[in-house]
């Protein structure tokens, strides 16, 4: 029986050893409205204390606190953005909104719900204060969201909503992060025909291609798309070569022991493969190699043809790749623990990475995973829907319902 000669690594020696040849792209600095997504590269402190100026927290009236509770005239008004030219004596109040600067001489505001306006015929109307405040109440002092020099983002920081709000309320437009890295992607097989086109015999559609497009803009990477080629040395050759300009490469095809199986050897003359086997089903034959052009390296991956294997050794060993390239702190798939909805069988050789759609149980307080059905790699059905990968150990037999697994999660727990 014909044998690879590649050694059979564990999944986690694998991933080890993608995640030692993968390192930070240099950092670039990038309009901040445009920065969502990407990783942080540098620290962002306060220059400004937030508020600039002691504010008011409601609508409501600016009081001396220590007055204490009684009927005051209204000696003027302040809203957001304008400032006081008067100063709140003892025995009077002013008009404030959300927002406004406190008016020189008031030391607390007092809520509009807690106060009664009484317009008088001649002089200024009269605000019946009816609750005890005290000084320092509802206004928000210089400083107390954000204090000048604290750190509002730290260099590693995933940019999403919120860390893009506290740019722009730090002053920051211009963003240092690290760029998301440029992954070109290559199908290859004899048999594959673009989607848009009528199937000749013995052709199937490429799915992988636009899948694993899709999956790296999910990720963060710009992509590089080099088409289709045939099962032939030459074709295979030039697609790669027109690849390496990128930080990672991906092909899908030609990695298993058939005789138009091209890629491993050919990756072994461009460059070193560091591995050709990996222990886990599906994906067995995924292939990791790293190629060295004018100064410039890029990790590449013969991803095994099948989709389904080709979509799970993209999360496994690509994803926490692509994203420490892209200055992800901690790069790796996330982990949760997750109950069976329902038995699973094991596979006596190698773990396997069960496709499932986990969900939270309410009455239980746990994850709960819903296999996809059958679990065949050419099956692409079997990842529709899943946001999770479950890590099925090596063993004869079967998970019983309602065991405990481990899940790398692939997708969002949000939708
Ligand atoms: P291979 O690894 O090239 O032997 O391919 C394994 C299986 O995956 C074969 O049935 C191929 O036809 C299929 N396959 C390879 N590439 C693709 C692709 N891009 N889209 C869909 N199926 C593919
Ligand atoms: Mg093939």
């Amino acid at each position: 029986m014909a044998e690879s000669p590649y050694p059979m690594l564990s999944v986690d020696d694998a991933l080890a050893t993608v995640l030692a040849q993968a390192n930070p792209l240099p950092p670039a600095t990038i309009p901040a409205r445009q920065a969502l997504g990407y990783i942080l590269a540098a620290d962002i402190r306060a220059r400004e204390p937030l508020p600039p100026f002691p504010a008011s927290v409601k609508d409501g009236y600016a009081v001396v606190a220590a007055d204490g509770p009684g009927t005051y005239p209204l000696i003027g008004e302040v809203t957001a953005g304008r400032l006081a030219d008067f100063v709140v004596t003892p025995g009077t109040v002013a008009y404030v909104t959300t927002g406004a600067p406190m008016p020189p001489g008031a030391d607390a505001v007092v809520m509009v719900e807690q106060t009664e306006k009484f317009w008088a015929r001649n002089g200024p109307a009269q605000i019946e204060i009816r609750a005890r405040v005290r000084a320092g109440d509802d206004v928000r002092g210089v400083g107390v969201d954000m204090a000048p020099g604290e750190l509002v983002l730290g260099a590693g920081s995933r940019l999403g909503p919120a860390e893009i709000g506290l740019l722009a309320t730090a002053g920051v437009t211009d963003a240092p992060v690290y760029p998301g890295p440029l992954v070109a992607v290559l199908s290859t097989g004899d048999e594959l025909v673009e989607p848009g086109r009528p199937l000749g015999p013995g052709q199937i559609r490429d799915s992988n291609r636009a899948m694993l497009i899709a999956a790296i803009k999910a990720v963060g990477g710009e992509v590089m798309d080099l088409g289709i080629s045939g099962d032939s040395q030459a074709s295979l050759e030039a697609s790669v070569q027109r690849g390496l300009r990128a930080d990672v490469l991906l092909t899908s095809g030609g990695v298993s022991m058939g005789d138009l199986d091209l890629i491993k050897p050919l990756l072994e003359h461009a460059g070193q493969v560091h591995f050709g086997r990996v222990r886990m089903k599906p994906g067995k034959p995924i292939t990791f190699a790293t190629i060295d052009n004018d100064g410039h390296r890029c990790l590449v991956f013969g991803l095994p043809g099948n989709p389904v294997s080709s979509l799970v050794t993209f999360y496994l060993f690509a994803v926490p790749a692509i994203r420490k390239l892209a200055g992800h702190p901690d790069p790796n798939l996330r982990r949760v623990q997750a109950r069976l909805a329902h038995a699973l069988p094991l596979d006596p050789a190698r773990p396997e990475y069960h496709r499932a759609t986990l969900g939270w149980d309410f009455a239980q307080n746990c994850f709960v995973a819903q296999s996809t059905g059958s679990q065949s790699s050419s099956r692409l059905l079997s990842m529709r829907t899943a946001n999770a990968l479950l890590e099925l150990p090596e063993r004869a037999g079967e998970l019983a319902a309602g065991s405990l697994v481990t899940a790398l999660l692939i997708g969002s727990l949000v939708d």
